[in-house]
């Protein structure tokens, strides 16, 4: 039996910056990892360059059943923070827009950034380590049984993220884990993943695969102005990434074709500049060719501008401005980036992450009910929650 301060399941964001943390103040960490290596998903972040934080992150970007349980760590482990530790390693990096920082290399020196610091903080990590049975004795002491042998401390972070991804890692086991200790789930579902189409919807888009071009997407509340990509079975890009996270099944998706201009007086101009201009060629100009072509051939009706009416041209641009898409679904945990739902907040500390429950067990990152936009976000989440319990574990 192995025994330390802190045992964290899941090498992954999440999982290694709370066992820096832990291990800076002088705990010995051990982090548990069932993949070959440590902080694959980091790896595959931001197309190979990893989006690691957002300038402007703040509660508003985060999905959760009480919205208030994120603003605590956010506040005290920020954006600032991390950059301070990317500039301190020498890491070069960019801001690509709305706040986002990429490296300008590669995720790989993220993942060295962090490691080097779990060596600096003498953090151990067992990787390809396959978790059998968690158990929790009289003692208070947690006990992993592991096709790498058996350890125990008197505390366990639980780090093992969502489900999306599975190729990378990716496991209920937190979940499961969770459940064996009291703690409510609620239920998951893949967001930030793109919209798949289905019948005639889809029929009359799939040869436009590629088409690119931006909209605001809205759903509910919720409103996105960035680009949409058509893709072979669906649509997809960032508006797209981002509104599914709020969009379900039965769900009225409208999508803005014309977004950041008002419709109807673009129409009005249109007619009186152009007035022997077909619809699509004016809309031609201002959306991609052959999506406009496409969309005055099986949705809107395509006449030259001067032969609208008022009430048509009202129903046209209420029309340009909310077009209906009706989704069948969603491409699914396979290609999720994210994973919503999970660990109930209510049964956590937001201050420290501990389970209200069971002393000693700590829940971060991914696997708890806090989801970001895209954009950084979830990194962020990562390591402020992370950060939050590694600052808290066996503070007396
Ligand atoms: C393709 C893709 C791109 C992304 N890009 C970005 C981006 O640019 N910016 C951003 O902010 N977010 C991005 N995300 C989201 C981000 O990766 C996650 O929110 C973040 O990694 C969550 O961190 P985590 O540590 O909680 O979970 P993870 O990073 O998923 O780490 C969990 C770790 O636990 C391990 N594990 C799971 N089960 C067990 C078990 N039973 N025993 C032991 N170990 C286990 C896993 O192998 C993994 O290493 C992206 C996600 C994907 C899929």
């Amino acid at each position: 039996m192995q025994s330390c301060d802190v045992l964290v399941i899941g090498g992954g964001a999440a999982g290694l910056m709370c066992a820096i943390t832990a291990g800076q103040r002088g705990l010995r960490a051990v982090v548990i990892e069932h993949a070959n290596r440590v902080g694959k998903k980091i790896l595959m972040s931001g197309g190979g360059r990893c989006n690691f934080t957002n300038t402007g992150a703040s509660p508003a970007q985060y999905l959760s059943a009480n919205r208030h349980f994120c603003k605590s760590a956010l506040a005290r482990y920020t954006p600032a923070h991390f950059i301070e530790l990317v500039d301190r390693h020498g890491i070069a990096w960019h801001e690509k827009e709305l706040g986002q920082l990429f490296c300008d290399e590669s995720s790989k020196q993220i993942v060295k950034m962090l490691l080097d610091e779990c060596e600096a903080a003498g953090v151990r990590i067992h990787t390809q380590c396959s978790i059998e049975r968690v158990a929790h004795g009289d003692s208070g002491q947690f006990h992993l049984h592991t096709t790498r042998g058996a350890f125990s401390a008197p505390a366990l972070v639980v780090a093992s993220g969502g489900l999306s991804i599975p190729s990378m890692g990716a496991s209920g086991f937190g979940f499961e884990l969770a459940r064996q200790f009291g703690h409510s789930v609620l239920p998951t579902r893949a967001g930030l993943v793109p919209l798949t189409l289905s019948g005639k919807h889809q029929e009359r888009l799939e040869d436009l695969s590629g088409v690119a071009f931006p909209v605001e997407a809205r759903c509910g509340k919720a409103a996105f102005h960035n680009h949409l990509l058509i893709t072979h079975r669906g649509i997809s890009g960032p508006a797209i990434l981002q509104i599914s996270s709020y969009w379900q099944p039965g769900d009225d998706l409208r999508l803005d074709l014309l977004p950041g201009q008002d419709a109807l007086e673009s129409l009005h101009r249109w007619q009186a500049q152009r007035p022997a201009a077909e619809l699509k060629t004016v809309l031609g100009d201002v959306l991609p060719k052959r999506f406009a072509q496409r969309l005055c051939e099986v949705w809107l009706p395509n006449r030259p501008m001067k032969q609208y009416n008022e009430p048509q041209l009202r129903e046209l641009a209420a029309q340009l401005e909310a077009w209906p898409l009706v989704a069948s679904g969603t491409e699914g945990y396979r290609t999720a980036e994210v994973t919503l739902g999970g660990v109930d907040t209510d049964e956590l500390s937001s201050s420290t992450m501990q389970s209200r429950r069971v002393p000693g067990l700590y829940f971060i990152g991914e696997v708890v009910d806090v989801t970001g936009w895209l954009g950084g976000y979830n990194f962020q989440w990562a390591w402020a929650s992370a950060h939050a319990a590694g600052s808290a574990v066996l503070q007396e």
